[in-house]
């Protein structure tokens, strides 16, 4: 029997960074993926003499002091090597109006968004005041949602009295905040507002709980920042597996897992895994769960016919959303010149483009080349139940109308393509086996952030949730958070009060 304290199921940035944690603290543990490579979302594909981010090409919190730093600290692995964005993204309204850089140089940013947004001013000290109080909150390391004693007493140490205020903002939207600063009609801000939010929230200004809302507008300046990592957004991944070697962990490849059972008489977790061989099972006290939570449904099935309101929940969440990634390389030269390795453009027929171009000899091309990745939102459920010609037509659709709106926007010459190639939610569930590839958390409004969101503790002791549905949300440094937590929860059930970092 495969016996370890802990199974981690899933080796993106949320298991790798909660196996690290755990086994460097001294407990067993097995990790569980069933892709041949880690990263998840955040991985890399290799195409040709290209290397694509598969999803996530930005990374916060790799600051000193930032979430990644501490954790890479404490696991005793250097930090992968970074440049600062400066600035983070030019974001793009094309209506004829000026686009917008947005500075990782804090007085920078404050000029160009009073230049760029007249009369905004209150809006963004406003912001400003809530990220301040939110971001010693979430140093403090909170646990949230609360769900037994010990949860409730982290919240509590975790509490400053700025939070007390920004409490009454609790069930409040970004949109207002906009309305008490009188700025609800500024059509320009709106729009801005909504493209940026939908990327880290994925609501718009109408739905974004402020209080997380007001922390995400302020990631891109000092003293935070964001960060493009030389080679690919693997190495982040490749620096986890370095510390799971070092602590002996048991890292598993090519394996699904498909199901999660509790042996009432043994008292122990069983993890049925499935290979192309053979089937295994995996015996812990404890399990991590790092898929959408929205896979319990098949994975933990006996449990959940015993427990209707948790299945209930769980089939009650929100309908995330789905992505189209667009992959393409070209000759440096033949992209107009570039002052940002992202942009956010709007493109009447497509809606919001995230656009992430690499820098030229960063691992991720040959020299004088560079990829250029661009995504966007669209509803899983477009893209399942077609059929095979249907769904070849419209993806030949869609590749066709991003390259257009790339090649206005950058002034490429259609003939200069070197390569492209398009994801839908298709490829997306094959790669990270999220079901209808669905991507990044649960939306941020006030109904789902906090303390108001699904926990990591679930209703079955020793098994818990971890990764971006869970608090504080989406993007790599949000799952690190939520790793972070998800360990203390485990350390504290096994009497070890005082894990910090
Ligand atoms: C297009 C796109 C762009 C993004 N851009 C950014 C960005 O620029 N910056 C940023 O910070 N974030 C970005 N994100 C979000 C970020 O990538 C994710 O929030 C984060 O990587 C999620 O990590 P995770 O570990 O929670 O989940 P995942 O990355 O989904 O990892 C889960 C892992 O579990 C494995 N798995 C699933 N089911 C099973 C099973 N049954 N058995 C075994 N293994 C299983 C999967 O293969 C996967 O490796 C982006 C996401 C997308 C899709």
């Amino acid at each position: 029997m495969s016996k370890t304290e802990i199974v981690v199921i899933g080796a993106g940035i949320a298991g790798l960074t909660s196996a690290a944690i755990l086994s460097k603290l001294g407990l067993s543990v097995t990790l569980i993926e069933s892709h041949t490579q880690s990263g998840g979302c955040a991985g890399t594909f290799k195409r040709k003499k290209y290397i694509f981010d598969v999803g996530a090409t930005q990374v916060a919190g790799l600051e000193e002091g930032g979430i990644h730093s501490k954790i890479f600290k404490f696991l005793d692995v250097p930090v992968p090597e970074a440049s600062i964005l400066n600035p983070a993204c030019i974001v793009d309204l094309n209506d004829g109006s000026k686009p917008i850089p947005i500075w990782y140089d804090k007085n920078e940013w404050i000029k160009e968004r009073e230049m760029q947004f007249p009369g905004s001013r209150k809006f963004w000290q406003l912001c400003n005041l809530i990220h301040q109080s939110n971001w010693t909150f979430a140093n403090n390391n909170p646990v949230l949602p609360i769900k037994n004693l010990w949860d409730f007493s982290q919240l509590m140490k975790a509490l400053v009295p700025t939070n007390l205020v920004t409490g009454i903002l609790l069930k409040s939207t970004m949109f207002d905040l906009l309305r008490i600063c009188g700025l609800s009609n500024d059509q320009r801000l709106v729009k801005f507002l909504n493209l940026q939010l939908k990327l880290y929230s994925q609501e718009d200004v109408y739905k974004t709980a402020a209080l997380y809302g007001s922390t995400v507008l302020q990631m891109c300046q000092q003293p935070h920042g964001l960060w493009h990592l030389k080679k690919s957004m693997q190495v982040l991944s490749d620096a986890l597996e370095d510390s799971l070697k070092k602590t002996g962990v048991n890292i598993v490849f090519g394996q699904k897992v498909n199901s999660i059972t509790f042996d009432d008489v043994k008292k122990i977790w069983k993890v049925g895994a499935k290979s192309k061989q053979e089937n295994v099972d995996y015996y812990a006290d404890d399990v991590i769960y790092t898929p959408p939570p929205q896979s319990l449904l098949n994975n933990l099935e006996h449990s959940l016919v015993r427990n209707h309101n948790y299945k209930n929940r769980i089939q009650g969440l929100p309908d995330p959303s789905g992505a189209l990634v667009f992959y393409s390389a070209l000759k440096k030269d033949h992209l107009k010149s570039i002052s940002s390795n992202h942009y956010q453009i709007v493109s009447n027929k497509l809606g919001s483009l995230f656009v992430s171009i690499s820098e030229d000899g960063d691992g991720r091309a040959p020299r004088g080349e560079i990829t250029l990745i661009a995504s966007l939102f669209t509803k899983t459920i477009d893209w399942f139940n077609l059929d095979k010609n249907e769904y070849i037509k419209k993806k030949k659709v869609y590749l066709q109308n991003i390259s257009i709106a790339l090649e206005n926007q950058f002034d490429i010459a259609s003939e200069n393509w070197l390569h492209k190639e398009l994801a839908t939610p298709l490829g997306f569930e094959r790669w990270t086996n999220r079901p209808n590839g669905i991507v990044g958390g649960l939306g941020q409004n006030p109904d789902i952030f906090g303390l108001f969101g699904l926990s990591s503790r679930t209703p079955f002791q020793g098994l818990w949730l971890c990764g971006d549905s869970i608090y504080p949300g989406e993007g790599t440094a949000g799952v690190s958070q939520s790793a972070l937590m998800v360990s203390r929860q485990i350390l504290a059930s096994k009497g070890i009060n005082d894990f910090y970092l």
